[in-house]
């Protein structure tokens, strides 16, 4: 079942679902590496692509994946999906695939990306570009010199700050070039890029589309002409999801919509209280009326987000201290989870920049980043109350 006019909780439990011969509601996990064969003939049909087929899991021809990819593609409205072991692999594949000749990345992103995007595809001579939300003016000199790709997240990592899917879209594709927005941080729940004209769309699977911190995984959404040529990056670089994890991210996109719907009411809530706090400087988050991006995050978000940002009045010191007294938010650098989690920039995602880039990007030293689980909203009021004393 994928059909594209039922709702996106009712896509979530039964795209891609397939029946076995035993009636489990749910596609069972299949560990095979390969898979057998009639005949010579049958095995070169699909092969060839002639026919669809299991044939071997790494190449992503496997019951399971395939019933993963139907879902996740249903979630984005894409045409395709194909799932990868971590968002790292999926990013890596996309850029050898549409990056070589340049990549331009607009705002913050995961420090993974970025140092994979300002070190590692330099040295493989392919050119990257980095330009800040504010810089927008600039991409065009970027697009003029050939660059393929253009890449960001939305809202991003730790400032939320919310850039326009739509705009930044159409002036890529005037050049010719492509687009890919990283959704990880606003789940499909919350946004939809393939909507507003970007042409890929990527997640760190391992935050909320899994959903509990107990699996690793990535996706990529897309139409199929455009992922063709990812194909051949993901096999050889042996990039594929585990089937027994393909199984586990399934079981979580289940209950993705009730997950993230609850985790963008409780994050209003606690933004909410902390602004009005007389130890927090600052909230971001995109759902308070008066946050800079919250027009935009309006019109292209369907929900904000479980992701805020706090900067805690004083010094470093005063905002380790809040973080330590923390008892409800654990302490982990990592996102989207059942669990509240709480990280500084300045000590994991941003710890690698000089401090004047961190103060360029408008990070500072007394950042606290909460990932908001599914507790009670009270409770983790209280505790973080309790911390900022
Ligand atoms: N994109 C974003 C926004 C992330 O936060 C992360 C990881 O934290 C990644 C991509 C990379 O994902 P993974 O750890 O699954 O490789």
């Amino acid at each position: 079942m994928n059909d594209k006019n039922k709702g996106l909780a009712t896509r979530c439990i039964h795209a891609g679902e397939i029946k076995d011969a035993h009636g489990s509601p749910h596609t069972p996990v299949y560990t095979s590496t390969t898979f057998k064969f009639d005949s010579t003939a049958d095995l070169l049909d699909v092969v060839d692509g002639k026919k669809p087929g299991s044939l071997y899991t790494r190449y992503g021809l496997n019951p399971t994946l395939f019933s993963l990819e139907e879902k996740l593609a249903a979630l984005e409205g894409a045409e395709a999906a194909w799932a990868f072991s971590s968002g790292m692999a999926a990013e890596a594949a996309l850029f050898f695939a549409h990056g070589r000749k340049g990549v331009v990345c607009i705002g913050d992103a995961y420090g993974g990306t970025m140092e994979f995007l300002a070190s590692q595809l330099p040295e493989l001579g392919i050119p990257t570009h980095f330009l800040l939300g504010s810089e927008l003016d600039g991409l065009k000199t970027f697009l003029e010199t050939g660059a393929s790709l253009v890449f960001f997240e939305t809202p991003t990592n730790p400032t939320l700050e919310v850039l326009d899917i739509r705009k930044i879209s159409d002036a890529a594709h005037e050049y010719g070039a492509l687009v890919a927005v990283d959704n990880t941080f606003a789940s499909p729940v919350n946004q939809n890029p393939l909507a507003l004209g970007a042409d890929f769309v990527v997640h760190s699977a391992t935050k909320y589309l899994g959903g509990h911190s107990d699996i690793t995984a990535g996706a990529l959404m897309g139409p199929k002409e455009l992922l063709a040529p990812v194909w051949n990056w993901r096999k050889n670089l042996g990039a594929m999801i585990a089937p027994e994890t393909a199984s586990l991210l399934a079981r979580s996109l289940r209950t993705l919509v009730v997950r993230v719907e609850r985790q963008n009411a409780t994050a209003q809530i606690v933004a909410e209280a902390m602004a009005g706090h007389p130890g927090v400087a600052r909230v971001f988050y995109p759902g308070l009326a008066d946050f800079p991006g919250h027009a935009v995050a309006k019109s292209q978000m369907h929900g904000f987000g479980g992701m805020l940002t706090l900067e805690v009045k004083g010094a470093y010191e005063d905002a380790v201290r809040m973080v330590d007294k923390l008892r409800l938010f654990a302490i982990a650098p990592s996102l989207g989870g059942v669990e509240s989690l709480v990280t500084m920039p300045v000590t994991t995602t941003h710890h690698g920049l000089a401090p004047d880039e961190r103060a360029r990007r408008g990070i500072s030293d007394t950042m606290v980043r909460l990932s908001i689980g599914l507790e009670d909203a009270a409770d983790l009021i209280a505790d973080l109350g309790q911390a900022l004393g």
